[in-house]
């Protein structure tokens, strides 16, 4: 394969073919595309974007270059969700166990923190012993058993997508919506799944801030799922403040708990209750909404959920004792109160810098396999909109030692904005399906 003449075609807005796109996957994994062949192709596709038929046959390809797991003689609808990551996004270590309480298998691969945007992974790994590192061998045998089961993405799983990922990190190519909707598509269907729900976050702490962006990057990415014979619905929820209260990994676990009682705070609490309603119509679990929302508090009401949470941590070599006892956590050794400095509303809680402050703190990595520090983050109690009297306690660092207390307070006073409130992105403003997209 000659090379050069699919970058240039792609530079002119011109197309390739099925086949091409997968001489170019294969050609770049076998290592006759050398990377700064395949970084002119990637920054061509960022520019002139793909057409529908292009970017299915990219995605195919990457999915193609690993493992999928094999569901053969299991025939229970398998049902997972994926998030665009924010910060205090802990959704997913709610909704797993939820849902699979509800009779669902949900075989859930995430990632670790990615920039200011924490992962599902390094949270779950907050809980003393939990592995994450599954094979798939593994994974189909605890969904068969307990319904459920949540790990990391291995080597096995879309390597191309690996590669590629690495070379648009440092090639300034990861702002484009057909090339994140590959990137992620490819791993998710690799799972083998019946059905897909997506939560694509909007505002200042999303990847994709602007709205219409993420309207458009979850249509592509229910049309990558559907065309691959996934069911796949989305919703656009917001990323302009926190959700919930708690930022960093060991303090996120803690407010999971909660949630799994259904004691979450109410943001969290009904983006959890919509994917999870989402997800269950998907699975043919139900097929009207109101059912599985009903579905869905039992769950939570009867401790079901928090039960198949139990069941999951002891699966993966957690110590389930930190469900009666939360202490058990990784506790930081500096836990400092941010005060409000005068009487007045909060305008705005910009989720940006406390997301950095955490990576700032030791909670995220700032170098490829850093280890991390599950302890640090924020509790942020302040909401916008909200009154607040001079010296009330609206937030709480926890740090490593004096210096990161000190950093996580200059990033409290840089996120927490005092004035006329500053208008919100609707907590769930979209909702995309295959048939098209309903606002809210
Ligand atoms: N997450 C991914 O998995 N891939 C992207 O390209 C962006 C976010």
């Amino acid at each position: 394969m000659l090379f050069p003449p699919l970058i240039e075609r792609k530079r002119d807005g011109g197309a390739l073919t099925p086949a091409e796109w997968h001489n170019v996957i294969t050609g770049y994994l076998g290592g006759a595309v050398p990377d700064y062949q395949m970084a002119a192709m990637l920054m061509a596709i960022v520019w002139r974007g793909l057409e529908p038929a292009e970017l299915e046959a990219l995605m195919e390809a990457m999915l193609a270059s690993g493992a999928t797991l094999d569901w053969s003689g299991f025939a229970r609808p398998r049902v997972d969700k994926h998030s665009t990551g924010g910060v205090g996004d802990k959704v997913s270590i709610v909704l797993a166990p939820l849902v699979a309480s509800c009779g669902v298998a949900v075989p859930m691969m995430s990632g670790r923190g990615l920039g200011h945007t924490g992962g599902t992974t390094d949270k779950l790994e907050a809980i003393p012993g939990f592995r994450t590192a599954l094979s798939l061998a593994e994974v189909r045998a605890q969904v068969e058993r307990i319904g459920v089961a949540m790990f990391g993405q291995s080597d096995a799983i879309a390597p191309a997508d690996r590669r590629l990922y690495a070379l648009r990190d440092v090639t300034g190519t990861v702002p484009s919506i057909p090339l994140i909707a590959a990137s992620i598509m490819s791993k998710k269907l690799a799972e083998g799944l019946s059905g897909l729900v997506l939560d694509v976050k909007t505002g200042s702490g999303a990847f994709m801030a602007e709205p219409a962006a993420a309207v458009t990057l979850a249509r592509t990415m229910v049309a990558l799922g559907e065309a691959h014979g996934c069911r796949t619905s989305a919703l656009v929820t917001a990323m302009d403040r926190p959700l919930g209260r708690a930022i960093g990994n060991a303090l996120e676990i803690e407010e999971t708990l909660l949630a799994l009682e259904g004691q979450g705070p109410d943001d969290l609490m009904l983006v959890t209750r919509a994917l999870a309603v989402e997800m269950l119509m998907l699975a043919g679990t139900d097929t009207d909404r109101a059912a599985a929302n009903r579905r869905v508090t039992e769950a939570l009401d009867s401790g079901k959920a928090l039960a198949t949470f139990r069941e999951l941590i002891a699966a993966q070599g957690g110590d389930p004792a930190v469900i009666d006892d939360p202490g058990l956590l990784p506790q930081a050794n500096e836990v400092e109160l941010f005060e409000a400095p005068a009487a007045g509303t909060v305008a705005s809680v910009d989720p940006r810098p406390l997301g950095l402050a955490v990576v700032a703190m030791g909670g995220g990595r700032r170098a490829l396999g850093e280890a991390i520090d599950p302890s640090v983050g924020f509790v942020v109690s302040a909401r916008p909109g909200a009154r607040v009297a001079r010296g009330e306690p609206i937030a709480s660092v926890f740090a490593r030692d004096a210096a990161g207390a000190a950093l996580g307070l200059r990033a409290l006073e840089e996120a927490i904005r005092f004035g006329e409130p500053v208008p919100q992105l609707p907590l769930i403003s979209h909702r995309v399906t295959a048939t098209g997209v309903e606002t809210f």
